[in-house]
């Protein structure tokens, strides 16, 4: 594998894939919009205070221009980056620092707190706004796009917070006014907070500094969080899908580190294009990156998309860009009709580099949505609303996508990777191709970009669960999905939808043994009891959904394992009774003795104790309806339902 610290271990087209994508007091600063939206006790108790309705509404009063006091004030802030030479990053406490004295001369700046860590850190959050629009729905009735910037999801890879933070104190010295003028920004400066105070500079062998050291990539307890968009296994997790959900920001941006390659761009970046993404998004990124990217090299700093190396010994093969599955922010994001940018900064370049590389993309990005807000507005509004026009219950049939992989269909790209050859490696005794930095070899090569729809399925009118699967209830809860609860049984035709011939995964991954297993699908009669839960296709995030619940999706609950028990028999019956009643069945049942002599004509079977068990047992009254039964039935037709908003 030839890239140990980028984040993306995955098999795809038969070759490894390495990318790097990816409790305690809640201060008083905590926006209670995103409360509203936690999955807290006190949360499902009782409506929380609604800010919205207490404070002014937002104007659009022109903004002053910075005081003589403030901009003094705000020229002498400096980040532990700055003072150090690059040579390190500030602590939890030293961002938090930054951040409270650059709010007290920045008025249209705002610190929060959007949850806490397993470890019980507050987690930050900033938002700048020209309005004071401070809470998401508050932002949301503005007409202008809400940019969501995410750092630190692998805590060493930390450029993006020292990035934003030179950006933010520009925003308060009044330069960029044109991005206040226009966007709504919410900066996450440090999303993995726990892994970010575990510092050594011995976290990531592949990257050049800050020498000081760095954070960890995972939360105290292990997990990667650019792995847990879906699942939501984490506190932190959670905490920031309720920020989205919150937000609904128009535009992701997700800062990370990069390596594998030695090459001569600075930064590299990535998002899934369509069908993976709804088709206006797509056209969107399509028409308003390439000037970021372009304005980013003017700076000075190179910029090419992903690379992950189809041959690690020969880089004239080309590389792969990656297709992202739901688990990470990449893929993730499009699923909730929203474009994802995923920044690498490649690792063996100085960090004061990548800092100023990933502030420069950042900065010409804004300026990017700045200049066309209304079009990015207009993408994210005609993809939701597309969604929720195929979800309704008089919309024409039509298909949803279940698997994306990567189409062969390759394009060509000049790719300035630096010469290069394999030479026999001491360690190994295998050819490894050794890189001479700085000796830029530009090369044609192709680029494999594109993804491509593999499972597509007729998209159901809703779900229906069974009550009782808190695996399934939390994960609907936490997603933010718009779900009811039935108050009266309903005998419905639905699709069941069973599991079977399980496969377990032979090691854990993120903690959770995952399982394939084959799946079928059938329409069926059933009462469907009071107190399931029913989530409508007619929603905006309905994919989520799809995902989560789909058992033959990649990341769906019962992929990451969390269902394993609907594979379990749980009650067995004994020989001996079986004996009684397979004796009495044979004297009694004409059709039961001559099935029983003719699957007896297998040699195979006859002679497999076992097999001629289950062939018995299956036919009494006692086995489990409920064992490979998914609690998950696909409305094909939209359901007479009574039903209560269930949160
Ligand atoms: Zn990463």
């Amino acid at each position: 594998m030839h890239a140990l610290c980028r984040c993306i271990p995955g098999v795809l087209r038969g070759r490894v894939l390495a990318s790097c994508t990816m409790r305690g007091l809640l201060p008083i600063l905590s926006v209670l919009g995103v409360l509203s939206v936690l999955p807290s006790a006190a949360a499902s108790q009782a409506p929380p205070r609604d800010p919205d309705n207490e404070e002014p509404t937002v104007s659009e009063a022109p903004l002053p221009p910075p005081g003589r006091a403030d901009l003094d004030a705000l020229a002498k802030l400096r980040t532990r980056a700055e003072t150090s030479g690059f040579q390190a990053t500030g602590s939890y406490q030293e961002t938090i620092d930054f951040l409270k004295q650059l709010a007290a001369h920045f008025p249209q700046m705002y610190l929060g707190f959007f949850g806490s860590s397993g470890q019980g850190r507050p987690l930050p959050f900033v938002v700048v706004s020209k309005e004071k629009a401070f809470t998401g729905r508050k932002a949301q009735r503005l007409p202008k796009p809400i940019v969501l910037i995410q750092n630190g999801i692998h805590a060493g890879e930390i450029e993006g917070k020292d990035a934003s933070l030179m950006l933010l104190r520009e925003l308060g010295e009044g330069k960029h006014r044109e991005i206040l003028d226009e966007v709504t920004l919410v900066i996450v400066p440090i999303y993995n907070v726990d892994g970010h105070e575990r510092v050594s500079p011995y976290n990531r062998p592949n990257q050049n500094g800050p020498s000081a050291g760095m954070g960890f990539r995972t939360t105290s307890d292990g997990l990667d969080l650019n792995r847990d968009f879906l699942k939501l296994s984490s506190e932190e997790a959670r905490s920031l899908v309720a920020l989205i959900t919150s937000w609904r920001p128009h535009l992701h941006v997700d800062d990370h580190v990069t390596d594998g390659v030695d090459m001569d761009w600075t930064l590299t970046w990535f998002y899934a294009e369509a069908p993976q993404i709804a088709a206006p998004v797509d056209a969107w990124m399509r028409a308003h990156l390439p000037a970021a990217l372009a304005a980013t090299e003017k700076d000075g700093f190179r910029t090419g998309p992903y690379v992950d190396l189809i041959d690690r010994n020969d880089p004239s093969k080309g590389f792969s860009s990656w297709v992202a599955q739901p688990r990470y922010s990449s893929g993730y994001l499009p699923l909730r009709n929203r474009p994802s940018v995923l920044v690498e900064m490649h690792s063996y370049k100085p960090y004061e580099q990548r800092v100023r590389g990933n502030r420069s993309f950042l900065l010409h990005l804004l300026r990017e949505v700045a200049r066309d807000p209304k079009t990015l507005l207009r993408a994210v509004a005609e993809a939701e609303e597309a969604e929720v026009a195929l979800g309704r219950p008089d919309a024409a049939p039509s298909e949803v996508a279940l698997v994306y992989e990567e189409s062969q269909e390759a394009d060509s790209i000049r790719f300035p990777v630096y010469a290069g050859a394999a030479k026999t490696s001491v360690v190994t005794g295998q050819p490894l191709y050794q890189f001479q930095r700085g000796k830029v070899q530009e090369i044609t090569v192709p680029w494999f970009h594109k993804p491509r729809v593999t499972k597509t399925l007729p998209r159901p009118r809703g779900y229906l669960v069974l009550p009782g699967w808190p695996q399934i209830e939390q994960r609907l809860r936490w997603q933010g999905l718009r779900v009811e609860k039935l108050t009266a049984p309903a005998d419905l035709d639905v699709e069941a939808i069973r599991v079977a011939k399980p496969k377990y995964a032979e090691s854990p991954y993120q903690g959770l043994t995952r399982v394939t297993a084959e799946v079928t699908r059938t329409p069926e009669k059933r009462t469907i009891p009071a107190g399931a839960l029913w989530v409508p296709a007619d929603q905006p995030d309905f994919e989520v959904a799809v995902q989560l619940l789909e058992p033959d999706a990649a990341d769906s609950l019962l992929s990451w394992g969390l269902l394993s028990t609907v594979f379990e028999q749980k009650e067995y019956m004994e020989p001996r009774v079986l004996e009684a009643w397979a004796a009495e069945k044979l004297k009694t049942d004409r059709q039961a003795a001559a099935a029983w002599n003719e699957a007896l004509q297998d040699e195979k079977f006859a002679a497999d104790p076992i097999a001629r068990y289950r062939w018995w047992f299956q036919r009494t009254p006692y086995l489990d309806p409920m064992v490979g039964l998914v609690p998950v039935f696909r409305a094909m037709k939209a359901p007479v339902l009574k039903t209560l908003p269930w949160r």
